[in-house]
């Protein structure tokens, strides 16, 4: 059976796999991102990633039907060029281009949210319903959605970005320029930086047992529940949550709402209080068209999955 090549480009991460259209895994491995570095260094690493895949799983390039990418932003899929990435610091850059022709071989890109969506449609928790939504939580904050089992992208595939939809006006600012966005309030880095400014105003808080302020990641807050600094960061940040998720099942009324990313790891922690605000805020109640909030089933690997089904 032909095999495909799925990236996933994070801000921090670039994950990959090989597989074919069964979902069958033959090589899986991870890199980190460099965004900082600039859009070719980025480039560099996905070539590296693509060049380890292919000799954990015995290949050639020769041997590859497709390749995929997933990645943040405003993605042109006609010709694979990043229009505008603020999580990586990219604009109009020739992701697809460039990579083709390292490669010797067509590579297409798309957003990395739309991706997973599609990811979680066809092989994880979104497999068997025709209305979802896929909501990562990471760097940034990304949404895929599924109408009536097809992707809606938009006008030229610009759409989805439910990330930066307001929830507080003229609140944080948002990476896209912007001020109050989902995005600024249930990212992981958002998440990241409340519980930073938490610890700085508690000095006797748990948290700062198990790190310092340089080693704080998403799951700190989650970690410590039992104390009270670290448990009002975590009810700010499913208020905010929830608060976005309420106003997404409000326009789309999906059946299910998939949380991916980096803080869907915390699983029950994260869905059971979201789907209790959000069943509580929801139009009309929850008899009629409830939606169901779950974790991504194939968890830091949707958007890769997501991205190899493209060039199935
Ligand atoms: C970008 C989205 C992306 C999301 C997750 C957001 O900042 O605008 O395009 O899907 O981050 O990476």
């Amino acid at each position: 059976m032909d095999k495909y090549i799925g990236i996933d480009v994070g801000g921090t991460n670039i994950k990959g796999v090989i597989c074919d259209r069964s979902g069958k895994l033959f090589a899986e491995d991870g890199v980190p991102t460099g965004a900082r570095s600039g859009g070719d260094v980025i480039c560099k690493n996905i070539l590296s990633l693509i060049d380890k895949m292919l000799k954990k799983a015995d290949l050639s390039i020769n041997e590859i039907a497709g390749v995929g990418v997933a990645c943040p932003g405003m993605i042109d899929g006609r010709s694979g060029t990043v229009i505008f990435a603020g999580n990586l610091f990219l604009k109009d850059f020739p992701l697809g281009e460039k990579l083709s022709s390292a490669l010797n071989i067509a590579v297409r890109v798309t957003n990395d949210a739309n991706a997973a969506a599609l990811g979680e449609a066809k092989f994880g928790a979104g497999s068997g319903y025709s209305d979802s939504l896929f909501i990562t939580l990471g760097t940034g904050v990304g949404g895929g959605i599924i109408i009536d089992n097809k992707l809606f992208e938009g006008n030229l595939s610009a759409g989805a970005e439910l990330g930066h939809t307001v929830i507080r006006e003229g609140g944080r600012k948002c990476t896209c320029g912007r001020r109050g966005c989902l995005e600024a309030y249930a990212s992981a880095t958002a998440l990241i930086d409340m519980t930073k400014r938490a610890m700085l105003a508690d000095r006797n808080s748990q948290m700062w047992k198990i790190c310092d302020l340089e080693n704080v990641d998403g799951k700190t807050a989650f970690s410590c529940s039992d104390d009270p600094s670290a448990k009002k960061v975590v009810d700010r940040y499913i208020k905010y949550l929830a608060c976005g998720l309420t106003n997404f099942a409000n326009v789309f009324r999906p059946q299910v709402i998939i949380l991916g990313g980096g803080v869907s790891a915390q699983g029950d922690n994260i869905v059971k209080p979201v789907q209790k605000m959000l069943d509580y805020q929801l139009f009309g109640g929850t008899k009629f068209a409830p939606v169901k909030v779950v974790c991504a089933k194939l968890a830091n690997l949707a958007g890769s999955y997501g991205a190899a089904s493209l060039v199935m």
